[in-house]
């Protein structure tokens, strides 16, 4: 295990300001905190974390991420707590930790392969610092190193894990030489058979070309040199993982692989990697289509190089990378690298061609000019990418991506839009909460569904996300329609049944030409909107049908002097044939006449009105003579009052009172010792001595309000009460 001296000796190498002390405290905090804790290969636990600190001190950072490495597994592992490591080593060094903890947590959920790209953007929406990705790197490679101590099961989740989400990331964070060595590691692991095959292979090539490329490393120098280049020339066969991604994305064999080597081209400045680039040029035919040039248009990790193959001696095709030694730096240590260099910091060009989702690296470049010493700059390195952004999981493991602010509503819609249609609670991180959480990163959703739900329509205001209002939209046009087909239906019920004919959806499909309807939804619809009658519908079903004006439902009389009864006459039984009326909620588009609208008790009469419903007026409302001519319109309701919820109905009464002080107080006192809601007064004075007074009340039923009027009535102070029928 790597000593305490050890440990401060290698940061000293590129950091001789390096506060020995806190790398001395975090080494000694770190040891006693995990103690005995053994590994799966039977060594001291302690020697992992001093391990992922020494990757980091190859890529060189900085104290509080070299710190933060010993700590990392501290507070999830050990009895430490986040305030311990805060006061004992300082507020950035605890907000490392605390990263690393929050997405050691996130490992414990089950993950599915398909959303590596997400879990990736979840790690940098979590990782409010960069340093806290390196060190989490840094932690997969060594666990990577030591995977084969690990039960084969976890190795094969581990190692594809691996390749899903932490080696692209080195790759996007620009440490290749890491993202390589995850590769190489995980493909081993997961296919150890090819990976045999790959090795094995390559040393034969590697026994036979040995001479090879030195040969090639020795001609191209001296080449670059006899044109005053001064270059670095080393060549090294391909590994295997990256030969194997190769062969499966050209599906050809080893055998037809060709080109197997590589070499880098160092040299010192941009206009020697093109003069290089000329002399390869010059010096062996090159493969067309494979010259790339990342020095004037860089990759979006910022990574810079001129990529070009050749045809190289003994018709070996040869990959060459030519690039300057900043370059170079920036290639193998990536974001790391910038701490210790700042070139091409201002080239404006590039911007327009790095995407939306990485600008945060331009960002860190740009961060780079303005901090001076590589400590300044990795603290600024702040990752905002993403933070419009909320990834929550879905108990098996899904990831879903949704905007911030979003809620369990927008999070049931993006999972299935039945899902969120028929949502009705939540449970947050196996807690009940409600619907209108905000979402944080991380969460694990389960949403509580039931059957034959509707969604509220004020959830439409209430989502963040598109496609959810789209939905909300469109399940509660289809409530409303529903609604509508099954009033319809119960009107041509009714209206078949007065005309004894038999109703059935075979015989109104044989009539839907008839209609000009494409299907019986249609038309039960459109009888429900009042925009068909249920005569029409009649009719057309049995065009033999003769006329007769409907009669009171039940006992089938046809009345023999309908002709000169109005249509109020003929609606003053109410049987049982009528359609049920619950009240406000009635879950049929039926409202209340405005004005002084009926109360249960009352004999009720419906009137259909096209695209809006039914509209229930008291048989003695005035109001119906205006459709004494439309007999069509005229629907059969009776009440159907749930006793045990009782509700109250909008009613309206007239009075005339004496104008005496104290005169309105008595009146509303009355109302008010019977229970009875005041909606509205509105007052008239009508004479010197009268005023007329219209109360809006609200009231259970007939026998409610006719209570209230008849305790009016006693009062001396009123000298007329009348009910008011709109
Ligand atoms: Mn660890």
């Amino acid at each position: 295990m790597m000593r305490q001296y050890e440990l401060v000796e290698r940061v000293k190498r590129y950091n001789p300001s390096t506060d020995e002390a806190l790398l001395n405290r975090a080494y000694v905090y770190a040891m006693m905190a995990h103690g005995n804790q053994k590994r799966a290969s039977g060594d001291l636990f302690f020697g992992h974390p001093l391990e992922v600190a020494a990757i980091l001190t190859d890529l060189k950072l900085d104290d509080a991420t070299i710190a933060a490495a010993v700590l990392h597994d501290t507070v999830e592992d050990t009895q430490a707590t986040l305030e311990e490591i805060n006061k004992a080593f300082g507020p950035q060094i605890g907000a490392l930790v605390d990263g690393l903890t929050k997405i050691k947590r996130l490992d414990l959920v089950s993950k599915q392969a398909a959303q590596g790209e997400n879990f990736r953007k979840l790690l940098l929406a979590i990782a409010d610092d960069v340093r806290v990705l390196l060190v989490k790197l840094a932690d997969r490679l060594h666990n990577m190193r030591t995977l084969q101590f690990m039960p084969p099961e976890k190795r094969k989740r581990i190692a594809e894990e691996t390749l899903d989400i932490y080696a692209p990331l080195a790759g996007r964070m620009g440490i290749q030489e890491m993202r390589e060595e995850l590769e190489e590691l995980a493909f081993q692991n997961l296919d150890a058979e090819a990976y045999e095959a790959i090795s094995r292979h390559l040393r034969e090539v590697t026994a036979k070309s040995e001479k090879l490329v030195e040969e090639i490393e020795r001609d191209l120098t001296a080449k670059l040199k006899a044109q005053g280049i001064q270059a670095m020339v080393t060549g090294r066969q391909k590994r295997p993982y990256s030969i194997w991604r190769k062969m499966e994305r050209k599906s050809v064999s080893f055998e037809q692989l060709s080109d197997i080597f590589g070499f880098r081209v160092i040299v010192g400045t941009v206009d020697e990697c093109y003069r290089a680039l000329g002399v390869v040029h010059t010096s062996w035919p090159m493969v067309p289509g494979r010259y790339k040039d990342y020095i004037s248009t860089p990759k979006q990790n910022d990574y810079k190089s001129i990529h070009t193959t050749v045809i190289g001696p003994g018709s070996q095709r040869v990959e060459l990378q030519i690039r300057t030694i900043a370059m170079d730096e920036v290639a193998e240590y990536g974001i790391a690298a910038h701490a210790l260099y700042k070139e091409g910091v201002n080239d404006n060009s590039r911007l327009a061609t790095e995407s939306r989702a990485y600008q945060w690296l331009r960002r860190t470049i740009d961060l780079l000019a303005e901090g001076d010493t590589p400590e300044e700059f990795l603290e600024h390195t702040k990752l905002e990418l993403f933070h419009d952004q909320v990834f929550c999981f879905t108990p098996k493991g899904r990831l879903i991506a949704l905007p911030r602010g979003a809620t369990p509503i927008d999070f049931a819609y993006a999972v299935h839009t039945d899902v969120g249609n028929t949502a009705v609670g939540c449970k947050i991180n196996g807690r009940m909460a409600p619907l209108l959480t905000e979402l944080q990163n991380g969460d694990e959703v389960e949403i509580v569904r039931a059957a034959g739900q509707t969604p509220p329509a004020a959830w439409e205001s209430l989502v963040v996300t598109g496609k959810a209002r789209a939905s909300i939209r469109r399940a509660t046009r289809a409530a409303v329609r529903q609604q509508y087909t099954g009033l319809g239906r119960q009107i041509l019920e009714r209206a078949f049944e007065r005309a004894h004919r038999t109703f059935s959806d075979e015989k109104l499909k044989g009539a839907l030409p008839r209609l000009a309807r494409i299907s019986i939804e249609d038309v039960l619809a459109a009888v429900g909107r009042g925009e068909m009658f249920s005569g029409d519908v009649v009719r057309a079903v049995y065009p033999d049908y003769k006329e007769e004006r409907r009669g009171v439902g039940g006992d089938g009389a046809v009345q023999s002097e309908k002709k000169s009864s109005t249509p109020a006459k003929e609606f003053g039984e109410q049987g049982a044939n009528a359609i049920p009326i619950r009240g406000l909620n009635a879950d049929m588009p039926v409202r209340f006449a405005p004005e002084g609208g009926a109360v249960p008790g009352d004999r009720i009469v419906g009137i259909l009105t096209p695209g809006e419903g039914v509209t229930i007026y008291p048989i003695q409302s005035p109001s119906l003579a205006a459709f004494d001519n439309e007999p069509d319109r005229w629907i059969d309701v009776r009440w159907d009052v749930e006793p045990d919820d009782p509700q109250r109905f909008p009613a309206r009464i007239k009075l005339q009172s004496i104008n005496e002080p104290g005169s309105l107080a008595q009146i509303t006192q009355v109302i008010a010792d019977h229970d009875g809601n005041i909606d509205n007064v509105a007052m008239k004075r009508r004479t010197q001595d009268f005023t007329d007074v219209t109360i809006d009340l609200a009231v259970w039923d007939l026998k409610h309000l006719n209570a209230i009027i008849a305790e009016l009535r006693t009062k001396p102070v009123v000298s007329r009460v009348d009910r008011v029928n709109g």
